[in-house]
């Protein structure tokens, strides 16, 4: 979400004629946008924005926005901690960038956070807003902000509020669009997809209309998928506790929507979910991964899972490991617990867990998953996979990299190098943990979309 952010930041940039700079002396204007998600992005920050004073210094002119989560969550910290920064802005700023932007050249700096209660339709989905996109051949596409749940470890409600559903159409005529530029994949974005339009249901149902309060995920994939030229079609995030078997038949039934699919698991104990507040247990998680196998076999799993929230025991740990063992995941992004400022969780410290018990937990974990990462990769190995090229390798320029459309990456030897976003098929020769390698069988189609030239003013 926070990318699709800054690439709309970058668009509405360049729509009021500035353009990128390729170093750092070239620039006249330098905007983070920052995401509290991880650990240290707060150190992050500041540290940058110590040495962006020096830039600054250098020479008149120059200005520093700061964005996203972080300023949402503590826009006064920021101001008093880095007080040369020309724009203070949350989350919920982002069509307004150019804007403030202004106002601080002519002002002085700048502070705007703007909670959802005043917000517009394009505060709400910066989709509809100009874009610079890294790739030209997929995009992502917003259709939804925000968040209902109250995960004990998240920060996501606090920074980027309520959930809201873009309306139905917007999506389906966004994607349209997309793909008369020649984009061929999407990747709808939200925090809770699963939960995508129930807002919407209760809105109309408020308003006297007759409708049954129902998610609208499962019809969004299928309209989607039938647009004509979209040939993938991902999704992230999807949330257990509302994942239901409309959305894995319509996956299922929709060619255009990947084999694969994203499903944070978290834990594997029933009473560390709970604490966590998700909402589902280890079984109900369990019978929807089963679901999903029976109805796309060879789908590619892949989860999060947490080591060491406050309270895990030895045993809900084992309980990881042992549901760990049944999904045989294709891969497992695992993170160590670490508090956010503001959530429930940071507030549990009687029940931290001391940092090297949490470590050798997290060691018996890798060791866990990665037999399975490398199994579910070898059972590649013979195959002939659809794969979309992302590029040169960045070892070796004569092999390109491309993904599946189980979203695993492959390596593969070409006699020239092919664009990003040509489709082909590959033989896939060997497996690793996290990636594959293969040698190049055919070309399917070149990829339509305009290359952008740089053109340098003279
Ligand atoms: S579902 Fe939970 S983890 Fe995901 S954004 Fe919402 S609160 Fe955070």
């Amino acid at each position: 979400m926070n990318e699709h952010d800054s690439e709309r930041i970058a668009g509405l940039l360049e729509a009021d004629g500035m353009s990128r700079a390729e170093t750092d002396d070239d620039a006249d204007v330098v905007v983070l946008n920052t995401c509290c998600i991880r650990e240290n992005a707060d150190n992050k920050l500041y540290g940058t924005l110590g040495h962006l004073k020096t830039w600054k210094d250098a020479k008149d002119g120059r200005r520093i926005v700061v964005g996203g989560c972080l300023s949402q969550k503590d826009k006064d910290v920021v101001r008093d901690r880095a007080p040369w920064v020309d724009v203070v802005m949350g989350t919920h700023n982002v069509h307004r960038t150019n804007e403030l932007l202004q106002l601080a050249i002519v002002y002085g700096p700048v502070t705007e956070i703007l909670d959802e209660a005043v917000i517009d339709d394009h505060a709400l989905f910066p989709s509809a807003l100009p874009v610079r996109r890294e790739t030209s051949y997929n995009a992502w596409v917003t259709i939804q902000i925000g968040c209902d749940n109250t995960c004990a470890y998240c920060i996501v409600p606090a920074v980027r509020g309520k959930e809201i559903s873009r309306p139905f159409d917007d999506i389906v005529n966004e994607v349209k669009q997309l793909a008369a530029n020649g984009v061929t994949e999407v990747t709808l974005l939200g925090q809770n997809v699963n939960s995508y339009g129930r807002d919407i249901n209760l809105a109309e149902r408020k308003s006297g209309a007759d409708v049954r309060v129902k998610t609208m995920f499962a019809d969004l994939l299928r309209e989607v998928g039938a647009v004509p030229g979209i040939q993938r079609v991902r999704y992230t995030s999807p949330h257990p506790k509302d994942m239901r078997s409309d959305v894995l038949e319509a996956m299922a039934e929709t060619p255009a929507v990947c084999e694969h699919l994203h499903y944070p698991l978290q834990s594997g104990s029933d009473r560390v979910l709970a604490l966590m507040h998700r909402g589902y247990t280890a079984q109900r998680y369990m019978e929807q991964l089963r679901e999903a196998r029976r109805l796309m076999p060879g789908i590619a799993i892949t989860t999060d899972i947490i080591v060491g929230f406050p309270g895990e025991t030895e045993e809900d740990f084992e309980q990881t490991l042992a549901i760990a063992s049944e999904a045989k995941f294709d891969l497992v992004f695992a993170f160590i617990f670490s508090p956010r400022e503001g959530t429930e969780a940071a507030l549990m410290t009687e029940h931290f867990i001391e940092p090297e018990v949490v470590s050798r937990r997290f060691e018996r974990l890798r060791q866990i998953v990665e037999p399975h990462a490398l199994e579910m990769h070898e059972a590649r190995v013979g195959l002939v996979e659809e794969v979309v090229v992302e590029g040169p390798s960045r070892k070796n320029e004569g092999v390109m990299t491309g993904r599946t459309r189980q979203n695993k990456l492959v390596h593969f030897a070409t006699p020239s190098q092919l664009r990003p976003g040509t489709y082909c098929t590959v033989y896939i020769t060997r497996a690793a943990p996290h990636f594959l390698q293969g040698r190049l069988v055919d070309i399917l189609q070149e990829p339509t979309h305009k290359i952008r030239i740089p053109v340098a003013s003279v």
